[in-house]
């Protein structure tokens, strides 16, 4: 790495606490379903296993393993010394969430999962739409768990209503009097009590991914001790890096950007590189 001169002065540090989790996959069954707006849909996941499940930071997901829609078998995998071994036969269907831990209502620990109602097909969208009191899922993760960047007196939040459950943990977590400034695209409406959640935050709400550019340029400046986070689209993310990276020049630390589903792509993998800087 280059030495930092008085033209190229050191990046900020922002370091962020890591907690690994021992990874196990775990049955979940379904305690309860209720609408958080008309796209939402929250289900909570309760049972025995869930009763040592940990997650401590903003960007923790889990892998949830659903029924195949049109045979309704669900097929996990299981962890054999540390390893995951995966069934013989049919694959695994797997899709990405962020879980909203609460507090045990009982001697079982439960996790709410929130559920974007999306106008494609997928195994997540039809489990979302047919999901009942007693449905049984299977859970991987978190791997880790990463807490907020030390230090900061700001953030800035963007995202799709795919980001939602992150965004509202950012916010959350969020130190007193940091300033936090969130980009959403999404309809207001549609999303229920999520406008609420925000609401300790200055939220800007967009139409379409197409325009948070716009809104992230119209925040004004990103100071040094802002941690920026954004999560949805992927190509719409893809801007919004190159945006950051470009006409902000934000150094890479003080950014995290993720594509969460990507246009026209089954089973998105979000660590698929954004493109280029
Ligand atoms: C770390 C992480 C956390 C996530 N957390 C959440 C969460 O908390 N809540 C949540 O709802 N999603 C979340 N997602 C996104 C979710 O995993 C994807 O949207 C996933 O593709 C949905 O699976 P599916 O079976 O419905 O569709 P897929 O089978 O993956 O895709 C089928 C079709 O649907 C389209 N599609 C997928 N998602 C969307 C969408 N949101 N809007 C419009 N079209 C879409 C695809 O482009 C494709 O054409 C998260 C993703 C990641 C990586």
């Amino acid at each position: 790495m280059p030495e930092a001169t008085a033209s190229t002065p050191p990046a900020p540090a922002f370091t962020r606490e890591g907690t690994r989790h021992v990874f196990r996959i775990r049955a979940a069954e379904v305690t309860a379903v209720r609408e958080v707006g008309p796209q939402i849909r929250r289900v909570t996941l309760g049972g025995p296993d869930l009763h040592d499940f940990s997650s401590l930071g903003p960007t923790d997901h889990v892998k949830l393993f659903l029924p195949d829609p049109e045979t309704g078998e669900l097929v996990a995998p299981t962890v054999v010394d540390g390893r995951v071994v995966r069934p013989a036969g049919s694959a695994p269907i797997a899709r990405d969430f962020t879980p909203l831990p609460r507090p045990a209502a009982s001697d079982d620990a439960a996790l709410d999962l929130d559920f974007v109602l999306h106008e494609h097909t997928g195994p997540a969208r039809v489990f979302a739409e047919r999901v009942a009191v007693g449905d049984v899922v299977a859970m991987g993760g978190p791997r880790g768990s990463r807490g907020l960047p030390h230090d900061i007196d700001g953030l800035v939040l963007v995202g799709d209503a795919t980001a939602l459950p992150a965004l509202s943990r950012w916010v959350a977590g969020a130190p007193e009097g940091a300033e936090v400034r969130v980009v959403v695209a999404a309809d207001r409406a549609g999303v229920g009590e999520y406008a609420d959640l925000l609401g300790a935050a200055s939220v800007t709400w967009v139409d379409r991914p197409d325009d948070l550019i716009d809104a992230v340029r119209a925040l004004g400046e990103i100071g040094p001790r802002t941690f920026v986070f954004a999560a949805g689209e992927a190509g719409a993310m893809a801007d919004v890096r190159r945006c950051l990276r470009r006409e902000l020049a934000l150094p890479t630390e003080q950014i995290a950007v993720t594509g969460y589903w990507k246009h026209g792509e089954r089973a998105f993998d979000h660590h698929s590189p954004l493109g280029d800087d």
